[in-house]
Formats: C-alpha cells, structure tokens, sequence
C-alpha cells in the first residue's frame, strides 16, 4: 500500500490531488490521518470550533415512477398498486408540522411521473412559497428535471430559471449514484452522467446552488469513484455552485439488485 504522507503533505501545502493520488487515499486505511488532515483543511476555511446544522424533513411526493433503478426499494410503476402522489394539502401539512418543530425547510424528491409538467412543479412552488415565503423549498434533483425535459420538451436551463421563479430555494444532489456509465447504465435507466452533469451546470447558472452525492456499493470500484469525485470537481471549477457532498452506502434491503 503506497504511503499516503506525501500526499497529504502535498494538499496541505495547497496542491490539487490527481487522480491517482484519490485513489491511494480511497484505498487507505489510515483514517485517522486521513481525518486528521482534512481537518486542518476545514479549519482554514472555517476557522471556528462552531458547527451549524438546520432541521428540515424529507417529503416525497410521490413513488410513481417511469424508470426502473435495480437499487431502488421505493419506486412503484404508474398504475401499479401502492402508487401515492401527496395533495398540495398534504405536503402543506407535512410543512407545518416541520415548523411547528423549529424547521426551517423540506428536502422534497419524488419518482418521475410520466405526466408531471413544467407547469405542475410551478404550481406546487408558487403556491408553497406564497404561503410560507421564508420557508426553504430544496427539493428535486437531475432526474427529476431531465424527465421534465423529456415531458414539456424544453432545455434545462430554462426549466431552472422557471423553477428559480417560481420560488425554488436551492437543489439536492440526488440521483448522482455512481457518475460514470459503465456502472450507471448496468444499474439504472435514468439519466446518465453528462445529463446529471449538465443539469447542474444549468441550476448553477442560473443562480441557484445544489449538492452532490454519490451512493457506491452497486458494483462500482475505487477507479469508478474516483472518475465520480474528478467530475463533480471538474463542475466545482467551472462554477462553484456546490454547498455540499454527501456519500453514502447502497442499502440492499426490497432491491432488486440486493436480491
Ligand atoms: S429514479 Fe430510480 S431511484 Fe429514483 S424513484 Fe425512480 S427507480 Fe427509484
């Protein structure tokens, strides 16, 4: 295993990692040292002992979906049973609920329904943020703005400007997986890596910002994570939208792929 010192030496002193030098730290073991140096990292940027956090809840809503991700233990197919899609009412509900708690937004994702328009998130948006203005509406992510694409034929930076004004706070990273189509496209049929990708490049430009994710576990290996993190950062450069990266494992349980 090589010794991943050098390399640590190097980020420190303000130099970028190659790919290579990712893969060696992904293939460490030496978490702590890992850890050790990328805390020194954040406290140049965040030079303080304070860590911020918000409460918000997650809502979906919907599980109708057009597409078919073998990882996926949520997903039901339009006209099958235990289909949902929440009310307006519904989500309201939900909304009051997380405020009454001290929340200050919603994460708010669903399936891709093969009739949801533009028109159909505006409406959710505008009448959400009429009545909870300072409320933050995070919600959707590059699938579900690709499959807007696809129903209402229009690009996505248009969709995103539209979105913005109909009172979209911010995107979550969702749908990311594994950002390379080797993997991707064994797993899933939704967008593939350079429609996530140029989602983002057009929620970033039109002003809004979003998070990144990778789920991994579902066949992918180190090089496979390595592309994934070389791309997110390749978009960073480009535009800095991103607030956030969020990892985590593929869960098995009810999935096809599990199985
Ligand atoms: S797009 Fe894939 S992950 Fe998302 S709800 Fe549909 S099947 Fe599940």
């Amino acid at each position: 295993m090589r010794d991943i010192q050098p390399i640590l030496d190097k980020v420190l002193s303000g130099e970028r990692m190659t790919g290579e030098d990712c893969t060696a730290l992904l293939e460490s073991y030496d978490i702590a040292k890992i850890g050790a140096a990328a805390h020194e990292i954040r406290m140049r940027h965040n030079p303080t002992d304070v860590v911020t956090y918000i409460i918000d809840r997650n809502i979906n809503y919907t599980n109708v979906c057009n597409v078919v991700c073998t990882f996926c233990a949520f997903y039901r197919r339009p006209g099958k049973p235990e289909t949902y899609v929440h009310s307006i009412e519904e989500i309201e509900k939900r909304i009051e609920e997380t405020i009454a708690l001290g929340g200050t937004g919603v994460l708010m994702q669903g399936g891709l329904h093969p009739d949801f328009n533009i028109e159909w998130y505006e409406n959710l948006l505008q009448t959400l943020h009429a009545k909870y203005p300072n409320f933050q509406l995070h919600c959707f992510s590059p699938p579900e703005i690709h499959n807007i694409s696809l129903i209402s034929k229009l690009d996505y930076e248009t969709i995103m400007r539209r979105l913005k004004n109909a009172g979209l706070y911010s995107m979550p990273g969702g749908g990311g997986e594994i950002l390379d189509d080797e993997v991707r496209k064994r797993v899933s049929t939704k967008c593939s890596t350079q429609e996530w990708l140029d989602v983002m490049r057009a929620v970033h430009k039109v002003g809004l910002r979003s998070t990144a994710t990778m789920m991994f576990g579902i066949g992918d290996n180190i090089s496979h994570r390595v592309k994934h993190l070389q791309r997110i950062r390749d978009v960073q450069d480009e535009t800095g939208g991103f607030t956030a990266f969020i990892p985590w494992t593929f869960q098995r349980e009810n999935t096809a792929l599990g199985r």
